[in-house]
């Protein structure tokens, strides 16, 4: 564990939700300021990267860790991954999530999930935006593994449950399609593993593509592999938007493995593979049976514009979605657009990166913060509907979070943990 360059006069009890690399660096730079936090993971470490463990990382060891979670490697005698190179997904959680996990030790709880968040004899109607809901607990609806109900307390919570557990929809506007619930079984919602696990599910199968994102060109990644040695395996991609090159490219790119899937989906789109197919300006309007298949409709603006298609499978990369529920009782201030917190949302919104999320600087830390005293969002999550973040701005989030807790903007113990 890193060293603890701070002893607070009153360590802070400090709830954590979701044991991701954002939550558990959330943790441990907590312990190095001598505080005590609780990290409660409704799975395990670092589960919804192995979700996609199969696939390789498009930022290198050195913007995926933190100095002081390095400090954490270095304390229990592991090795220091190279800075340069890629993990893959499964490796990343191997060697880094899970001996950070270990270094918290009995700090990290795991298969408990948070079901819901208040402020103990507070109700969300009363003494809105006031500091004197700081003088309140937090109040933590737990379901354990045995699906029991616990209680637990909190002065500080800092929400980084993720997004991914939590999928859109084919459907318009983000709707579920009729149907889209009733054939659910054969509809992906997370990018699978085509060249491994899921292969059987899909060679010499006709799957519809759904999505215009990285983990739709993912995807066509791994089918344009797949269909190199499992004949009649087709691919049909079909999306909203009318782009001849629907996925954005930035000039010299720092994260080239990023460019080359954006490259290899707008070649897809432009001259698809020999029994695949694009269909453009077009969603998902209904999933029924047709045969033993998936009998599926897609409609454009006008009543013309409509195609029916006869599939095996579907896989929707819609995107991903937070879950609000969790702190519905606290005074949280959300995008109306994107769900993320207000402030971040906004300052997202005006920025001047180029569209590109590596090009982004850190956002002041008060942007993760809401109208509800001691409650931040972190991670993936602060991003709401977004699907631009980056753990490297996870990390610097952490740190941003942490000087508004110890009211000290210059706080930063990633500058005294490790230097390699
Ligand atoms: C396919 C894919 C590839 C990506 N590749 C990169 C990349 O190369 N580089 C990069 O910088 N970023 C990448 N990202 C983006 C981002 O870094 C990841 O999404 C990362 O996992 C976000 O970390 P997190 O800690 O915010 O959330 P997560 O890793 O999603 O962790 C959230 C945790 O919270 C738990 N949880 C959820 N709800 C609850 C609850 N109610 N109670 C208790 N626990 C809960 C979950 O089980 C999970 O363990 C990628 C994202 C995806 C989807």
């Amino acid at each position: 564990m890193a060293a603890i360059p701070r002893s607070p006069s009153s360590p802070l009890e400090i709830a954590i939700i979701g044991a991701g690399p954002i939550g558990l660096e959330a943790a441990i730079y907590a312990s190095a300021l001598g505080h005590r936090p609780t990290v409660y993971e409704r799975l395990e470490a670092g589960a919804n990267i192995r979700r996609w463990g199969f696939l390789r990382l498009f930022s290198s060891w050195k913007l995926n860790t933190s100095p002081l979670g390095l400090a954490a490697l270095e304390a229990q005698g592991l090795p220091i991954p190279p800075a340069e190179e890629y993990p893959g997904g499964g490796e990343y959680c191997d060697r880094y999530l899970a001996p950070l996990a270990a270094a918290l030790g009995d700090r990290v709880k795991t298969g408990r999930e948070i079901l819901a968040i208040s402020r103990a004899g507070l109700l969300k109607t009363e003494a809105i935006a006031s500091p004197e809901r700081a003088r309140k607990p937090f109040e933590l609806l737990v379901r354990n593994r045995k699906e029991e109900l616990e209680t637990a307390q909190a002065q500080v919570v800092i929400d980084a449950s993720g997004v991914y557990q939590n999928h859109g929809n084919l459907g318009s506007g983000g709707l579920p399609a009729p149907g889209e619930e009733e054939f659910s079984e054969k509809i992906a919602y997370h990018i699978p593993d085509v060249l491994g696990g899921d292969r059987p599910l899909y060679e010499g199968q006709s799957t519809l593509l759904v999505g215009a994102g990285y983990s739709a060109a993912t995807v066509i990644d791994s089918f344009i592999e797949l269909m190199k040695t499992a004949p009649g395996t087709r691919l049909t991609w079909a999306r909203r938007d009318t782009r001849p090159e629907p996925l954005p490219r930035h000039e010299d790119d720092p994260l080239p493995q990023r460019d080359q899937l954006a490259e290899t989906a707008n070649l897809f789109a432009k001259s698809p593979p020999k029994d695949c197919e694009v269909l453009t300006g077009l969603v998902t309007s209904r999933i029924e049976e047709s045969q033993g298949r998936l009998g599926i409709e897609l409609r454009g603006e006008t009543p013309a514009e409509r195609q029916t298609l006869e599939m095996d499978r579907v896989i929707s990369m819609t995107g991903y979605r937070p879950d609000t529920s969790i702190h519905r009782e606290l005074q949280v201030h959300l995008c109306y657009a994107t769900e993320g917190p207000m402030k971040l949302a906004a300052a997202l919104l005006g920025e001047d990166s180029n569209g590109d999320c590596l090009a982004r600087t850190g956002l002041p830390g008060d942007t993760l913060g809401h109208p509800e005293p001691g409650f931040f969002s972190a991670g993936h999550k602060s991003y709401g509907r977004r699907s631009d973040f980056l753990l490297r701005t996870g990390i610097e989030q952490v740190r941003d979070i942490f000087r508004l807790v110890e009211r000290d903007e210059d706080l930063d113990l990633y500058d005294e943990a490790y230097s390699p």
